[in-house]
């Protein structure tokens, strides 16, 4: 019997144990899935928690329940791996051998890495969206806010859904729009890029959205530290930017047993080959999702495509044959805009977000680069798809690598 253990019952880890089980024999395969809890978040839900949009029972699953039938589940923390004897150790001290490894344990918000913030303010002026419990109270200072300075602010890149920031700047401003509060709280964009975005065109466009909304963008702050007593935040350069409601998007990194096996980088990313996903260390291990250092977003959609790659490369891989497939860095991410409108970016490792319409030439129905109510409509129907045909495995009709077709080059636009 051949062993492949997967760390990590998030997105990648779900698609991937699902995926595989219905490939790999089961009188020659064991699949193992450990996590530490068997609460499956759907993540891309937090952003709509403080402004009312969902009930935490909307976005929250039980793991098991996600798993196909034979695939074992292990509710532990992982303390470590032992890459020299392909075992993983438990917390509780199991020992857990494997003859392939998947690292599939994502990356978290960290705020305790920033001077400050988790002092006095912490949750009651200072507040995050990347976690249920931050979103839920962070739902309880907006409904209280009724003037001041809003400020959102990015510590450091990379952070997952990179787009994120900008959606809950856009939410915030119709929000107090809609209840006739925008013209008494100042909206503050604080950002370590130079933009709004990293890419081009797409920093452009979002850049000028939040100009056409009167938000305030700080660019280049990288924060130092959070003064609390005062409420601002102070960069590096002793620049600062006071606030009454500071959301933060905390720095991200990887699982720390992955920086204590020797398997990380400096933020406890797993170096491997970006087109397969495969240690460039360890033969028997890849890295999918977050957990990974592949240089674009970190985000489910890019976790879902690579899965698609990742699955075909395994079986060859396993089988001792070469992996044919190679993974473009292909990531789509809608981006809520306010007013039931969105955007939807689409881009790989070598082209921007461009213009033009997604996922059919001329048709769409989705529109790249520009707000649309079809854009909105398809990012609330991603959570029915996301439980109902992501995380079981099964095939969407949308092709793993990106296209061009449908596409404007810069040239061609008017
Ligand atoms: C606010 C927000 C909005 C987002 N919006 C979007 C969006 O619109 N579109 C999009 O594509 N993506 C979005 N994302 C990003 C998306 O949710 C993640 O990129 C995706 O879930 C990554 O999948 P993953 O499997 O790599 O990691 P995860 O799904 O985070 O899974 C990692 C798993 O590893 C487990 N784990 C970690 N360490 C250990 C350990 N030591 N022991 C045991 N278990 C461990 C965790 O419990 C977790 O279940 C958003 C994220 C946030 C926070």
């Amino acid at each position: 019997m051949r062993r492949l253990l997967i760390l990590g019952g998030g997105t990648a880890g779900t698609m991937i144990a699902n995926k595989l089980r219905r490939r790999l024999d089961r009188d020659d395969w064991s699949i193992t899935v450990v996590d530490r809890d068997d609460e499956h978040h759907y993540q891309p839900g937090y952003l709509f928690i403080p402004f009312g949009g969902y009930a935490p029972d909307d976005l929250v699953r039980s793991r098991r329940r996600l798993l196909a039938a034979g695939v074992r589940l292990l509710l532990a923390e992982v303390d470590r791996v032992r890459p020299a004897d392909n075992t993983v150790v438990l917390e509780d001290g199991r020992q857990i051998p494997y003859d392939f490894l998947v690292v599939a344990t994502g990356t978290a918000p960290h705020p305790e890495e920033t001077p400050g913030l988790l002092e006095a303010e912490w949750r009651r002026t200072i507040f995050d969206f990347y976690t249920l419990d931050g979103a839920l109270a962070l739902a309880d200072a907006l409904e209280s806010l009724d003037h001041g300075r809003l400020v959102v602010h990015i510590t450091e890149m990379p952070i997952k859904c990179p787009v994120a920031p900008l959606e809950f700047t856009f939410l915030a401003d119709a929000w107090l729009r809609q209840r006739g509060l925008r013209d008494r709280v100042e909206l503050v964009y604080v950002t370590p890029l130079d933009g709004a975005f990293t890419q081009p065109l797409a920093s452009a466009r979002l850049g000028a959205m939040l100009t056409d909304r009167k938000v305030l963008v700080e660019p280049d702050f990288i924060v130092e530290r959070v003064d609390s007593d005062r409420r601002v935040l102070v960069a590096y350069d002793d620049r600062e930017v006071p606030f009454d409601l500071l959301v933060t998007v905390p720095l991200n990194m990887g699982a720390a047993f992955v920086g204590r096996s020797g398997l990380g980088d400096e933020l406890n990313y797993v170096p491997v080959d970006k087109h397969t996903l495969l240690s460039l260390d360890h033969d028997n291990i890849f890295a999918v999702g977050d957990a990974n250092d592949i240089p674009t977003s970190k985000a489910g959609s890019v976790a879902h495509f690579a899965v698609e790659v990742f699955v075909d490369n395994f079986l060859e891989h396993s089988s001792g044959r070469p992996m044919t497939g190679a993974f473009d860095g292909h990531a789509n991410c809608f981006v809520e805009s306010g007013d039931d409108k969105a955007l939807l970016i689409d881009f790989n490792y070598d082209t921007q977000p461009l213009p033009g319409k997604y996922p059919l030439p001329l048709l769409g129905p989705l529109s790249l680069l520009e707000e649309t109510r079809a854009n909105h409509l398809g990012k609330l129907a991603f959570r029915h798809l996301y439980w109902h045909v992501l995380l079981p495995g099964l095939p969407l009709p949308l092709p793993a690598n990106m296209s061009l077709a449908g596409k404007k080059m810069p040239s061609e636009e008017t």
